[in-house]
This record gives structure tokens, C-alpha cells and sequence, in this order.
């Protein structure tokens, strides 16, 4: 990466922050929360080149799950951004080693798979910075790409993100694939609901935080999605590559 697209990373992450803020001096009644949905924020979905998609997956790493999912992108040729808790990442460190080592992005989830809407900021601070660290040391990277806990942004995870140089990115699209019912084909249905040419994709290489088994439907969703992308003209990859 070099110095000038992370500034201008940064500096974009900067305007997000005063724009959100501004937004809530704007209207007190979003003090509390802000909800990042479809059009509100288009910045935050990650919508990046037009000829690119980028593939995250969130909740690891597990280390029955992730090394399937790391085997199968390498067998499509596909590198993605893992967005990691630290709590997965301090009880399996060789398998986040094993992500940066097949050459995928690592990105922060959070300590704790908790809501931050029911946090207060001093917790929240805590627990960015906490996975932060446990991230740096397992893996030797420091995140840049910052995605909380069911995609719900607070003001103080804003601030926090803002003070850590972290870049909030949610999703344009997703594969609802924590689901009991999840199936390849229902993944794909639910893709291609939000999917356009610079989408982010949402997926998961853990069920540690949903239905048991549930990572099955995600795993055989990863070629269609691949020839769905070149069908579209575009390059299937993380998000360091998507352009933001
Ligand atoms: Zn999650």
C-alpha cells in the first residue's frame, strides 16, 4: 500500500467521521445509534470499482470452517478480506497465521461478537483496542478495514474507529448465510438480491456465532459467486483492491 492511498484512505475515513457527526448534531434523535441501511450511507456499504467485487467474511477464524473456506478460494485462484474477532483469533492463532499466509486481508471485527448498541463507549473503546492488539501480535498486521458486530454503528464506534485509523466498512450485499435454512442456492438468491458491479460482499467463514454446520452453505456458494462475477464483467477480491 503506499503512503498516498492510505492518506487518502484516512482522510476519507476522516470525512465519514465529521459527516456522520455532523449528522448527528443534526438530528438528536440519531444520537444513540445510527443504523447504516441500503441508502443512508452508500460510503460505509463499500462500494468501490465498478469492475471489481470485493468478498469479506466475518466471525472467524474457526479452525474447523476457515481452512475449508481458505482451501476452496485457492482452489478459484480468489483472495478475500477476513474481517476477525479476537476472541476466535487468541484461541486459534495458527489459523489466522494461516490467512495471512495464503495471502488474504485481515480485517477487525471486534473482541466480542456484541451489539454495540447496547455498549457503552469506554466498553466499546476496550474492545476495539483489545482485538486490535490481538490481532497485530497473532498475525503481525495491523487492520485497517473495521466492520462491527451486526453491522450496527454507533456514534462512540465512529469516534473509536476515527481515533484507532480504522476504516468502518458494512456491506452491500450478503448471502444471509448464518441461517439454520441456508443453502447454497438460498446464499446465492440473496446475493444476487443487492449485487452490482463494486459491491462488498458479506459472508461467513464461522458459525461460531450462528446455526451449527451453517458455514456448509457459504463453502458452496464460492464458485457460483466467482462465475457470477466474471459473468459481470468483474474481478472477484479483497477489499485493499476494491478501490476505497
Ligand atoms: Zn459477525
Amino acid at each position: 500500500m503506499t503512503r498516498s492511498i492510505t492518506s487518502k484512505r484516512l482522510i476519507t475515513a476522516a470525512g465519514s467521521y465529521v459527516f456522520a457527526s455532523t449528522l448527528i448534531r443534526s438530528y438528536p434523535a440519531l444520537a444513540s445509534v445510527i443504523w447504516i441501511k441500503d441508502t443512508l450511507f452508500e460510503y460505509q456499504q463499500g462500494w468501490g470499482r465498478t469492475d471489481h467485487i470485493a468478498l469479506t467474511f466475518d466471525d472467524g477464524p474457526d479452525p474447523i470452517s476457515t481452512p475449508l473456506i481458505l482451501n476452496e478460494l485457492k482452489r478459484l485462484g480468489v483472495k478475500a478480506t477476513f474481517f476477525m474477532l479476537g476472541s476466535m483469533v487468541e484461541a486459534y492463532p495458527y489459523v489466522a497465521q494461516r490467512v495471512v499466509d495464503d495471502g488474504h486481508e485481515v480485517a477487525l471485527h471486534g473482541q466480542w461478537h456484541k451489539n454495540h448498541l447496547f455498549r457503552s463507549a469506554k466498553t466499546i473503546r476496550f474492545d476495539m483496542e483489545k482485538a486490535l492488539n490481538q490481532l497485530e501480535s497473532a498475525t503481525g498486521v495491523r487492520p485497517f478495514f473495521f466492520r462491527p458486530p451486526y453491522g450496527v454503528l454507533t456514534e462512540p464506534t465512529l469516534r473509536s474507529a476515527f481515533d484507532l485509523s480504522l476504516r468502518p466498512v458494512l456491506w452491500g450485499a450478503w448471502g444471509r448465510d448464518w441461517r439454520q435454512s441456508a443453502s447454497t442456492t438460498q446464499v446465492m438468491i440473496d446475493i444476487k438480491k443487492r449485487f452490482a458491479p463494486g459491491a462488498t460482499v458479506l459472508l461467513h467463514d464461522s458459525d461460531c456465532t450462528s446455526s451449527p454446520g451453517s458455514f456448509r452453505a457459504t463453502l458452496g456458494a464460492l464458485e457460483p459467486l466467482l462465475t457470477l462475477c466474471e459473468q459481470q464483467g468483474c474481478t472477484l477480491g479483497s477489499l485493499k483492491e476494491h478501490g476505497l
